[in-house]
């Protein structure tokens, strides 16, 4: 999660602060901006309400913790003033986003909108992916480089999602890209993103000129992309510049809201940003990996992350997101998969390897 200052100024912000918890601030006709609180660096997620009739639509509902709900309860008993939800909307199965899904619907009975990817990754993630998975896991972090010494420390702590997501209802309404979502007689898009989450949905309102970003695309921080024990040949920095691409097609003086930091105006500046970031990261893994017996994933992390003392569900987050732009290089022709008779998968550029290259920022690795 790079923090770009300079790059900033390119971006218009229109409100130069958030509204406190648990107040309704208003961002666009009908449609309201919420600020949550969250347990971890990243102290905060944008959540938004949207009139539907004489109620209201919640898109993301905060992580499941006593602070997150007594928020929620000062607004039924303020600002709602007397409205309920109509519809639960989630972009995506992160706790900061699901976390209270489920708490809302038993609470309102307003039906809750997910994709398939994300309901059921959610309900999976709830209830673990059974006896095997910790096989998978070992043999995942055995082959990018974690010696068998060390593998303990990368057992997974199981639980831990249960603690910050409320169990979700058992249906749901599904929502799914080219299928508009109708929330108050208003149409809303959904744009499908990969590579962060299973099946992300932004949402777009072309009456409003606003696009509810998710985590898709953020004003200051950038998205984890990372390669997962569960799909360990995923190419999901790929796939996530494929996904952000689709937003060029929106107009450029869109009200871009994200999950986390400020509404801003300046989308397409906002991507080539991404671009190049991600771009300054595989040319620096390129470099690196010009050699005769390639590199694998745990050598390479701290290319990306030079100088960061991470603690190991920092480095889990690190290396995911290392392995994510050397697979992107492996889909590109860039660089080519070692397998050794280790059994550790190592990578080796193709080609000219390019010189002089720099990270200008450097991520502190974080789930958001
Ligand atoms: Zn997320």
């Amino acid at each position: 999660m790079p923090v770009m200052d300079t790059l900033l100024d390119a971006l218009d912000f229109p409100h130069a602060a958030p509204p406190e918890g648990g107040v309704m601030f208003l961002v666009a006709p009908g449609l309201w901006w919420l600020r949550m609180p969250l347990p971890f660096r990243l102290d905060h997620i944008n959540l938004w309400l949207a009139q539907d009739g004489d109620h209201l639509a919640a898109i993301d509902t905060g992580i499941a913790m006593s602070k997150t709900k007594k928020l929620w309860e000062q607004l039924f008993a303020g600002d709602f003033a007397g409205r309920t939800l109509s519809k639960i909307v989630v972009t995506h199965m992160h706790p900061d986003h699901v976390g209270l899904a489920g708490w809302l619907n038993e609470r309102s009975g307003a039906p809750l909108h997910m994709s398939l990817g994300e309901y059921h990754s959610t309900q999976n993630t709830m209830r673990g992916f059974g006896d095997n998975e910790d096989v998978s896991r070992r043999r995942f972090y055995l082959a990018n480089g974690i010696p068998e010494s060390g593998l303990d420390a990368f057992a997974r702590h199981r639980g831990g999602f249960k603690q910050v997501v409320s169990e979700l209802p058992p249906d749901y309404v599904r929502i799914m890209e080219g299928k508009p979502l109708f929330i108050g007689g208003r149409r809303w898009e959904i744009i499908a993103g990969f590579g962060h989450s299973p099946e992300h949905c932004s949402l777009y309102c072309a009456e409003l000129g606003v696009l509810i970003a998710g985590d898709q695309v953020l004003p200051k921080i950038t998205t984890n992309v990372s390669v997962w024990p569960i799909e360990p040949m995923a190419n999901a920095l790929q796939w996530f510049l494929d996904s952000i691409e689709k937003f060029r097609a929106l107009p450029a003086d869109t009200l871009v809201l994200p999950s986390h930091g400020l509404p801003f105006r300046g989308l397409h500046r906002r991507l080539d940003q991404l671009v190049a970031h991600h771009d300054e990261r595989l040319d620096v893994l390129r470099a690196a990996c010009a050699t005769q017996d390639g590199k694998h994933g745990v050598e390479l992390t701290p290319v990306l992350f030079p100088g960061k003392v991470l603690d190991e569900h920092q480095f889990v987050f690190a290396l995911g997101e290392t392995l994510a732009h050397l697979h992107c290089l492996e889909g590109r022709g860039q660089a080519e998969r070692l397998v050794g008779k280790d059994g550790v998968h190592r990578f080796r550029t193709i080609g000219p390897a390019p010189t002089n290259v720099e990270l200008h920022d450097v991520d502190d690795p974080e789930m958001v």
